[in-house]
């Protein structure tokens, strides 16, 4: 797995806990995991961040969330990043409970707002697919 897009971004690296959740991005869907006493959670890891349970499985989600804060990056403070700002960063609050730091596409910053209706949106970038999230188109 290249540590760097084509484009120049640095690229996440998968590893056995968090390999399933791109792979389902891939396949356009937010699977996260879910604990059976505590619900879903997010980030990707081996227990449950409430009881420590070890016996989550891999869910799929409806993708969709609100946006809870956001930030607008201006000037791309990482050189990698210059081409795309200004850019959105925003902490999505997930219907299924899990709250999201991903970066807001589609949208211009003008338009972003707390509370704002958002779905997952997907972005193949060389071999990865990157989750991030834009406003709801229906
Ligand atoms: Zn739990």
């Amino acid at each position: 797995m290249a540590i760097f897009a084509s484009d120049g971004r640095p690229l996440p690296q998968p590893t056995p806990t968090t390999q399933p959740f791109f792979d389902a991005a891939k396949k356009r869907k937010l699977r996260l995991q879910r604990c059976p006493r505590d619900g879903f959670f997010y980030y990707p890891r081996s227990r449950c961040p409430k009881c420590l349970g070890d016996d989550w499985t891999w869910q799929d989600t409806n993708g969709l969330g609100e946006i809870y804060s956001y930030t607008v990056d201006r000037i791309a403070h990482d050189p990698a990043f210059r081409a795309f700002a200004p850019f959105a960063v925003a902490l999505v609050e997930l219907d299924c409970g899990p709250r999201m730091t991903a970066r807001i596409a589609d949208c211009e910053v003008s338009d972003l707002r707390v509370g704002l209706p958002v779905e997952a949106h997907y972005e193949d970038v060389d071999d990865i697919t990157l989750v991030s999230f834009r406003p709801r188109t229906a």
